[in-house]
């Protein structure tokens, strides 16, 4: 059976294996020179290429998902193995012990009180990989659990050092600019049903795992929310800069380049739901321009009480992929408000 797939996809695909994940405007940009065709305005063909890239990665255990990076808020794609187990995620580059070093340093990660999402470049290199046995047991089972097998005794510094900067090369980790490790953009991709299955407390605007995450004021509240959601909710609302929870005072400050920023993104999800006239868009353009809060608070309040917050929309794009991997054939032809129907309610079974 043909896969259906022309030249296209394959060099989009090709593309994402061998650069890894994408940004969205680089894979936009890659899909507007292969096909003419502007993927924001046309987005039902966009969606329809992705989904059809899907259906055929589907059958040897891949996906192209999308998902934020927590730490830049930046939307990439990329292509997943969705076999779970690390062994086959990391593929036959990484050894028992290195990988038992990589999900040393996430679960360290994610253990961040301050949830700033990082770890230490010193702790990292300290890690006893004593607790990670379990890995090791289940995949040489000859092994007894109550001592720590001698290939993860003999894991030296010299091989955390080689192993830390392998991983961030393939973006499995990355480094912060004063040198701490956070999580690659590979991992945001690859450990969304780790994170659920860790118990990873979620954010509380978009549900998706809150690892990098600004945590509320108040000591008794558990309410935690990604810094690009924060951006989204606190542009939608007047003056309550508040936790969504319990009331307390969140200290934020959107700038005025972030503000041009939310008013864009917000233009571009309207444009794709094809109402934008462009005498609506020059309008809007110049709200930007005057940086007329009121207006500018007026106009996202009448948006905000049309379509869920800004982010909700973000992650249920990235989820429609993902999902409509699963639709099956009826997929391609539902519109655009079945798949959110679908998304929404196929949320957190991944
Ligand atoms: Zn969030
Ligand atoms: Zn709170």
């Amino acid at each position: 059976m043909s896969s259906g797939l022309s030249w296209r996809h394959h060099t989009i695909i090709q593309a994402l294996l061998s650069r890894g994940p994408l940004k969205e405007k680089d894979l936009h940009s890659m899909f507007q020179d292969l096909t003419n065709k502007n993927p924001v305005t046309e987005r039902q063909l966009f969606d329809g290429f992705v989904l059809k890239i899907n259906k055929a990665l589907t059958c040897v255990h891949f996906e192209l998902r999308g998902c934020i990076d927590q730490y830049d808020g930046q939307l990439y794609y990329g292509v997943v193995n969705t076999v779970s187990d690390e062994q086959s995620k990391l593929g036959t580059k990484y050894k028992v012990p290195q990988i038992a070093f990589y999900k040393a340093i996430i679960e360290a990660i994610v253990q961040d009180a301050t949830a700033n999402g990082v770890v230490s470049n010193i702790a990292a290199l300290n890690f006893s990989l004593d607790s990670q046995v379990t890995i090791v047991s289940n995949q040489q089972s000859q092994e007894s659990q109550s001592h720590v097998p001698s290939v993860l005794k003999n894991f030296s510094l010299a091989d955390k050092e080689k192993t830390l900067h392998e991983l961030v090369k393939d973006q499995w980790l990355d480094l912060t600019a004063d040198g701490n490790i956070k999580l690659g953009v590979k991992s945001f991709l690859d450990l969304r049903s780790w994170f659920r299955s860790n118990d990873v407390p979620s954010c509380h605007v978009c549900s998706e795992a809150g690892v990098k995450v600004e945590l509320c004021q108040n000591e008794s509240c558990t309410v935690r929310i990604h810094q690009h959601c924060l951006k989204q909710l606190f542009s939608l609302r007047k003056a309550s800069k508040v936790c969504p929870s319990c009331g307390t005072p969140w200290p934020y400050a959107v700038t005025k380049a972030e503000a041009v920023q939310i008013e864009d993104e917000n233009e571009r999800r309207e444009n794709r739901q094809a109402s934008g006239s462009k005498e609506k868009r020059r309008k809007k353009n110049r709200i930007v321009e005057d940086d007329n809060a009121v207006q500018n608070e007026d106009d996202n309040e009448r948006r905000g009480s049309q379509q869920a917050t800004g982010s909700n929309e973000k992650r249920r794009r990235t989820n429609r992929i993902v999902e409509d991997a699963n639709i099956g054939g009826s997929g391609a032809s539902q519109s655009s408000a079945d798949f959110r129907r679908v998304t929404r309610s196929s949320a957190g079974l991944m």
